[in-house]
């Protein structure tokens, strides 16, 4: 269980923290103590989740920045480091789907997805890491899916990026072991209250999708942000290169 103040004097960054699941994120790492860094592209929305967590007492600022841009990545993330100090958190939110049954979609589409959920991942991992390395430790937390675990139908592509994203973290657990820093994976279920797929979940299908839930309900962005709270955590101390489902009992895979 973690504590409040248990992240106190620590750095974190939030890709995709202006919105849905990364909001939630920011607000409860900033509830456990750290300076929080919220990074998306949108600055209105980037700017209000800095005021919700300066209203609970917490730090945060606000980084507007598209993750699919490199040199405004590298340059982010030097701003993080001159104004907060070296994250010592990476969470890897920022993500985008378009539900689209397969033989509808088009190349343009492939790449997009690909560019902001893979690439764009990539893109931050590499301007943090040597950073981390240099402090011989760190954390990053990247937000997969159970989409990229078992498969879902409209999701082909995202799927696909989702799941490059799990590899990736593995990898980059065994390359990363050797300067302390871990690197974990949580894969939501279907969540409500976002902007991703609020308007799909509405309704009928909503209700469809609780049922099929062994705990009978979609999850929240909450429920995402405790177990990255946890991931972030002293008791995730022995943990690296792991997935953990955050669905209600959805997959249950071994
Ligand atoms: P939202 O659409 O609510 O939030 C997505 C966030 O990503 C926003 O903050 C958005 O901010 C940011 N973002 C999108 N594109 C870029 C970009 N190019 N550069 C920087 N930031 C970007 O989605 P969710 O909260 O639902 O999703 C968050 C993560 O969780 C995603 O990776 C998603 O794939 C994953 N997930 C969600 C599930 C769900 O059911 N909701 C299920 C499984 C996984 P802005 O527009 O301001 O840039």
């Amino acid at each position: 269980m973690s504590d409040a103040g248990e992240l106190s004097g620590r750095v974190a960054l939030v890709t995709g923290g202006s919105a849905g699941i990364g909001r939630a994120i920011c607000l409860k790492l900033a509830r456990l103590g750290a300076a929080v860094a919220v990074m998306a592209r949108r600055e209105s929305a980037v700017v209000k989740v800095v005021s919700e967590i300066e209203a609970e007492g917490g730090k945060g600022l606000a980084v507007v920045c598209d993750v699919t841009d490199y040199a405004a990545v590298t340059a982010a993330v030097d701003r993080v480091v001159v104004e907060l100090g070296v994250p010592y958190i990476l969470v890897n939110n920022a993500g985008i789907d378009v539900v689209r049954m397969f033989v509808d979609t088009d190349e343009a589409l492939w790449r997009r997805l690909v560019d902001v959920n893979y690439i764009g991942f990539l893109a931050v991992t590499h301007a943090v890491a040597p950073k981390m390395i240099e402090k011989k430790s760190g954390l990053m937390i990247n937000i997969g899916s159970d989409a990229g675990r078992v498969g879902n139908p409209g999701d082909v592509v995202y799927c696909g990026t989702k799941a490059a994203m799990m590899a990736t973290s593995k990898a980059l657990a065994r390359e990363f072991a050797r300067y302390g820093i871990r690197v974990n994976c949580v894969a939501p279920g279907p969540i409500r209250d976002t902007e991703l797929l609020d308007a799909f979940y509405e309704g009928e299908m909503g209700e469809k999708m609780a049922n099929m839930v062994p705990l009978r309900r979609l999850g929240t962005p909450e429920d995402v942000a405790d177990v990255v709270g946890f991931f972030a955590s002293e008791d995730a101390r022995y943990l690296t290169g792991q997935i953990l489902s955050v669905d209600g009992g959805l997959t249950m895979i071994s």
